[in-house]
C-alpha cells in the first residue's frame, strides 16, 4: 500500500510504498476514511521533529483520524462498520499512568506516538490497532469527527487550568463566565481552544500574525472573540484594558511567545504551553520581571501534552455542543478537504483561505 511519509530528519513529504498490515488476534483492520494534517505534522515535514519506528527509514506520518472496522476480533468491542478515532499514544507499559490508560502523562518518556515518535501514523489506506486505543464515533459526529484529536487536546489543556485553580477555593463552578483569555496562535489547537472557552463562556482574544481578513479571523470573530493580529497590536497593551487576562493558552510553538506574554498575565493567572518549538532558537527573557509577577501575583505558568481516551470521549461532547451552537462556524473549520493522492496540498503553506486541511480515502 501507499503511505504518505516522511524520512527524518530529510524536509519533505511523499508516498511510500509499505506492506499493508495484517491483524493480530486483539487487533482490527480499519479503513482511513479522514486525516487532519496539523502545526506538528508540517513540523515533522519540515525535518524539526518526528522519530521512524526503531530500524526503519520512513515514518508514515497522520495522528488526527477517522476510521471505519473492517475486521473485527472475535471478542471486540466494535463491529465491522462502526466508526472510531484511534489516539495518538501508546504507553510505555511501565509506569502507572500508562498502565491506567492515561499516558499522556507517561513517566518514562519510553512512550510512543502514531505519525509521531516511533510509530506509523494513519496517512495509509488502512492501519490496525486493538481496542484500547480506538474510541467509538458517534454517527452524528462523523462530519466532523476528524477533529477529535486536537480537539481532545484542547479539552485536556482547559480541563488541567480549571483543576489547577481550583487552587482558589472561592472560585465558582461556572468560574470561566467573566474571565479573560489570551489565545496565542489560530491553528487547529488555538481554533478549537477559541471555540471551547468562548462555549464555556470566556472573553477570548485570539492572536495570530495574520490580518483581520482571513477566513480564521473571521470563524474567531462571528463565535464572539476577538482576533488580534499582534503584527499590528502589541498584546501586551491591549493586557492592560483587561488588567491582565486569567488564562494564556500558548499554542504557536514559538519559544518567542510565551515568556513575553507571561507579563500580560492578571493576579492568580495562568498560562498554559502548548506549542511544541522546533529549531532551537535563543530568546532574550525578562526572568526578573517574571518571576517577580510569579511570586508576588501567585502565577502559574505549565506545560501540558497529549489526550487520552476519556479526552478524546470529552472532545465528542465539545463537537456536538460546537455543532449545536456555532453550526456553519464550526463546520469552516474544515476549509479544505482533498483526496489522498493530492497530499502535497494540505502541506502547503497557508493561504487566506485556510483555516485546516484534511485528507480522504473514502469520497464524500
Ligand atoms: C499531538 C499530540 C502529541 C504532541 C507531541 C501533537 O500534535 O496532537 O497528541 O502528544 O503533538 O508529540
Ligand atoms: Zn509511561
Amino acid at each position: 500500500m501507499q503511505t504518505i511519509a516522511v524520512e527524518p530528519p530529510k524536509p519533505g513529504v511523499r508516498l511510500v510504498e509499505m506492506p499493508e498490515p495484517t491483524p493480530g488476534p486483539k487487533e482490527f483492520l480499519l479503513k482511513t476514511l479522514e486525516v487532519g494534517i496539523d502545526g506538528t505534522d508540517l513540523e515533522i515535514s519540515r525535518g524539526e521533529y518526528g522519530t521512524p519506528p526503531s530500524g526503519e527509514k520512513y515514518l508514515t506520518l497522520g495522528h488526527e483520524a477517522v476510521a471505519r472496522v473492517l475486521e473485527a476480533p472475535s471478542r471486540g468491542n466494535f463491529e465491522p462498520g462502526d466508526l472510531v478515532n484511534p489516539t495518538v499514544r501508546r504507553g510505555c507499559g511501565i509506569c502507572m499512568p500508562c498502565k491506567t490508560g492515561q499516558s499522556d502523562f507517561c513517566f518514562t518518556g519510553l512512550f510512543k506516538e502514531r505519525g509521531i515518535k516511533g510509530l506509523h501514523g494513519f496517512l495509509s489506506p488502512v492501519f490496525v490497532e486493538t481496542g484500547e486505543y480506538l474510541v467509538r464515533v458517534p454517527p452524528d459526529l462523523a462530519e466532523v469527527a476528524v477533529l477529535t484529536e486536537p480537539m481532545s487536546v484542547a479539552v485536556k489543556a482547559v480541563h488541567q487550568v480549571l483543576k489547577i485553580q481550583e487552587r482558589m477555593p472561592w472560585r465558582e463552578e461556572t468560574e470561566l463566565e467573566e474571565k479573560s483569555a489570551l489565545v496565542a496562535g489560530s491553528g487547529s489547537l488555538g481554533l478549537l481552544a477559541t471555540f471551547l472557552l468562548r462555549y464555556l463562556g470566556a472573553q477570548v482574544i485570539t492572536m495570530d500574525r495574520s490580518p483581520d481578513d482571513t477566513m480564521r479571523a473571521d470563524v474567531i470573530r462571528r463565535i464572539g472573540a476577538h482576533h488580534l493580529n499582534s503584527r499590528e497590536v502589541d498584546p501586551l497593551v491591549l493586557a492592560k484594558d483587561f488588567d491582565g487576562f486569567d488564562i494564556i493558552l500558548e499554542a504557536t510553538g514559538s519559544p518567542h511567545v510565551p515568556f513575553r506574554l507571561a507579563s500580560a498575565l492578571a493576579t492568580n493567572g495562568i498560562m498554559v504551553l502548548l506549542g511544541v518549538p522546533g529549531k532551537a532558537v535563543s530568546v532574550e527573557v525578562d526572568a526578573t520581571g517574571i518571576m517577580k509577577d510569579m511570586v508576588l501575583e501567585n502565577q502559574v505558568i505549565f506545560g501540558c501534552v497529549n489526550s487520552n481516551a476519556d479526552h478524546f470521549r470529552e472532545a465528542h461532547g465539545c463537537l456536538r455542543g460546537f455543532l449545536d451552537r456555532y453550526p456553519e462556524e464550526f463546520s469552516a473549520v474544515i476549509s479544505h478537504r482533498h483526496p489522498w493522492e493530492e497530499y502535497e496540498l494540505a502541506f502547503r503553506e497557508d493561504g487566506r483561505d485556510v483555516i485546516k486541511h484534511s485528507l480522504l480515502w473514502e469520497e464524500r
